[in-house]
């Protein structure tokens, strides 16, 4: 095995203590280098260095317990912060996080998307405004996330999506914005809400179910994106061989067919979260609709599970719907497993509702903030 030098060991600690600082608000230097069994040496001079770079501040003395005080540390908040952008077929949406990943600013316009530049020009215009109004310091921004629904090559000059009827690949056209900005993909980006969260290495497979359906699978906190970047794409997963429901991509029986908001849309006719009030209602077409669907959803996290063996988190804002019908999808589950494994593992319901992929992308930046500093 490599061996890592002094100057690598003082970067990997300094991270360390950062995202615990992230975690925990106000600690002392012995309760951070306790719980990171560090020595109080380190984490002295670690904890200096990330006050003298404007990342933590002095928060005043711990309550007396007897002896010395120790001196009291937390991360400001507003040091350090990232644009995400959501673009979809129909709207956007703008959101500004912290360096702790709290979303400070949030708006959500109606725009229908179009392939020219005009448009981008015009998010980039809104974006600005948008950091105008928020009162946030633009030189605090590190980035911008854009997240599109479509799958993006790999040079980012194009992207392969549904967002328009007649054509499959979009065209990216550059922003000219002074720092630096990436394009992700809608399922990853929403994922990366998901993993950067709770700063902990777990492994776990993400499924959005939106208008879009995606996902992310994630080992030991990193997304894994597979060879040609498109791991994840759990949309595209034949769940209905035989069927003749054809998805946006082409093929059929394929889970977008049926596991889509636009599906619950035809059924209620009108925006997703109406059927949940018809459903609830006690609509005898949403009910019978609402059955299926729950076993073709039951069936995809089945058939993840069986890939990945780790828990499943649903996001996306239909995902984060169903919280209440967890129980309904268990026992669907439990049908499933012929097998008897009476897995350990769990479906949960992602922590971001709309904002999820906004969320997701300007995160990226921050988390690219964290892994750079020195
Ligand atoms: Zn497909």
């Amino acid at each position: 095995m490599a061996k890592i030098n002094t100057s690598e060991v003082r970067k990997i600690n300094k991270k360390s203590i950062l995202r615990y600082l992230l975690m925990n608000e106000d600690v002392t230097k012995p309760q951070i280098a306790a719980d990171l069994k560090l020595s109080i040496p380190t984490v002295g001079l670690i904890v200096d260095e990330l006050v003298q770079q404007g990342l933590v501040e002095n928060a005043g003395v711990q309550a007396s317990s007897g002896g010395r005080r120790a001196a009291i540390y937390r991360v400001i908040k507003d040091s350090v912060h990232a644009c995400g952008i959501e673009i979809s077929q129909s709207h956007q949406i703008y959101v500004i996080v912290n360096i702790c990943g709290e979303i400070v600013a949030s708006e959500r316009i109606s725009k229908q998307f179009s392939d020219d530049r005009e448009y981008i020009q015009d998010v980039e215009r809104y974006r600005e405004d948008f950091v105008r109004r928020s009162g946030v310091d633009p030189q605090t921004i590190v980035g911008a996330g854009i997240s599109v629904q479509g799958l993006i090559n790999a040079d980012q000059t194009s992207f392969s999506s549904h967002m328009l009827d007649n054509q499959r690949k979009i065209m990216i056209y550059p922003l000219t914005d002074k720092f630096p900005y990436i394009y992700l993909n809608d399922g990853t980006a929403s994922c990366m809400s998901e993993c950067y969260a709770n700063q902990e290495e777990r492994d776990f497979v993400y499924l959005m179910l939106s208008r879009t359906v995606g996902g992310a699978i994630v080992e030991n906190g990193d997304i894994w994106h597979g060879v040609d970047s498109f791991a994840g794409e759990f949309g595209h997963m034949c769940i209905h061989p035989g069927d003749d429901k054809i998805c946006y991509c082409g093929g059929k029986g394929h889970a977008w067919c049926y596991l889509s908001s636009d599906r619950l849309e035809e059924v209620c006719d009108g925006p997703y979260w109406n059927f949940f009030t018809k459903l609830e209602a006690g609509d005898s077409e949403c009910r019978k609709f609402f059955d299926r669907f729950l076993d073709d959803l039951a069936l995809l996290v089945y058939n993840v599970r069986m890939m990945h063996n780790s828990d499943v988190v649903l996001g996306g804002y239909l995902g984060t719907h169903l919280k209440p019908y967890l129980p309904d999808l268990e026992k669907r589950l439990q049908k499933l497993d012929h097998l008897y494994m009476e897995s350990k593992t769990k479906v949960l319901i992602g922590q971001y509702d709309l904002e999820a992929a906004g969320v997701g992308a300007a995160r990226y930046f921050i988390e690219q903030f964290i892994v750079s500093l020195s």
